[in-house]
């Protein structure tokens, strides 16, 4: 078991013996990545209609095209969540990042299996915060007289592993998304002074802004010192307690490049994600998770146009998919923000994964121990509760 309290990913014979080992030579990762991408397009395609409703495919708005073109949902985290949790098939394969494929084990029903095509598809932000260190904070907290009675809520975004969801499933919290994070504050406020908001300090920072709470009332826990680097004094006064963790794909849109774009074009219109930075959030016309982005643009007039400050596939597809209607999108940072872990998940390893199912054979199961699982799924029906 590892540190944050999950089950090895596992690879589950379901044929025995001569058989399977034949199997699982055919069916050999390495035999899949060197063969080009376009190949696994067929076999990927008949894969799937043999293990026709017996299989859904989740796609997250960040996955390549040659991915999420086989995907049955496609959407956020919070809308994946929601199709994981109410998904009858057997097997749920995750075309996203780990603690996705962690979620949809959460939420999904004991003879539900969930796959992550490839395990090394992590996330650098939810990596930020670990459960020891969540631990010790909360210590500090609690010393600090923080924690009792109605004084603090655990609060995390859903780009968190299972057992930070899981502390704060236990302690009376919820997890959020970017479409319900003002929503999810509001819960929270009702119920306690304060919050600590796990680990995107931008996502905390913006909606806590956003929702009338100043700056000044907000502070920064940094994990990598004594007492986050807070004295008893600031963390008494503070409303909000930030984690400082971010996404290593959106911190990289800047100040200056919605100044660029006012300069060179100002009509354009300028969305950002709000796991940009808070000054970044400030000089956009509007922020919003990624269903609200492609909301956003497609209700905007014909002859609109858009500076889009969140990853590069989604803001690719909806400069396709707008186009034809007259609407011009762009990325708001012209080197492109890529989210590499999430880029991970390949035709090949898609492929894999399906036609190993075929063969009777779960590889790279994502699965949550059990009482991790209780108090993450308390967590999570809290938020599913919460409207966006
Ligand atoms: S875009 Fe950022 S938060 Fe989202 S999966 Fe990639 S690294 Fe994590």
């Amino acid at each position: 078991m590892t540190l944050n309290g999950l089950l090895d990913a596992t690879e589950t014979p379901a044929a025995e013996s001569a058989s399977a080992a034949a199997v699982a030579d055919t069916c050999s990762l390495d035999n899949y990545l060197v063969q080009p991408d376009h190949t696994m397009d067929a076999r990927i395609a008949a894969a799937r209609a043999r293990l026709g409703t017996d299989v859904v495919l989740l796609g997250h708005h960040y996955q390549r095209d040659e991915v999420i073109r086989f995907a049955d949902f496609t959407g956020d985290s919070y809308k994946l969540s929601k199709a994981a949790a109410e998904s009858s098939a057997k097997y749920m394969v995750f075309c996203g990042v780990h603690f996705m494929a962690e979620t949809a084990d959460v939420l999904g029903r004991d003879w539900q299996q969930v796959i992550l095509p490839d395990l090394n598809a992590g996330c650098s932000m939810a990596d930020m915060a670990e459960i020891g260190q969540v631990e010790d904070c909360w210590d500090v907290l609690e010393r600090t007289g923080l924690t009792q009675g109605s004084g603090l809520v655990p609060m995390t975004y859903m780009n968190s592993t299972a057992a930070i969801k899981a502390f704060c499933g236990e302690r009376g919290g919820l997890v959020c998304t970017s479409s319900n994070a003002p929503a999810a504050f509001q819960w929270a406020f009702a119920r306690a002074e304060k919050i600590l908001f796990l680990p995107d300090q931008h996502l905390g920072r913006n909606t806590a802004y956003e929702l009338g709470i100043p700056r000044e009332q907000m502070v920064v826990w940094d994990p990598w010192q004594l007492n986050g680097g807070l004295s008893p004094e600031r963390l008494r006064a503070a409303k909000v307690i930030l984690w400082k963790g971010h996404c290593s794909v959106h911190q990289r849109f800047l100040p200056e490049h919605v100044d660029n774009i006012r300069a060179s074009s100002p009509e354009t219109k300028v969305i950002v994600h709000p796991e940009c930075r808070w000054e970044v959030c400030q000089k956009a016309d509007a922020t919003g998770s990624t269903e609200r982005i492609s909301q956003y643009i497609d209700q905007a007039p014909a002859g609109t146009s858009f500076a889009v400050g969140t990853e590069i596939h989604l803001v690719n597809r909806l400069a396709q998919r707008y186009a034809p209607l007259g609407k011009q999108v762009r990325t708001l940072d012209e080197s492109g923000c890529l989210c590499t872990t999430m880029y991970r998940i390949s035709p090949q390893h898609l492929a894999w994964a399906l036609e190993n199912l075929v063969e009777g054979r779960v590889v790279n199961r994502i699965q949550v121990n059990d009482e991790v699982k209780h108090w993450a799924r308390v967590a999570l029906d809290r938020m599913l509760e919460v409207k966006g």
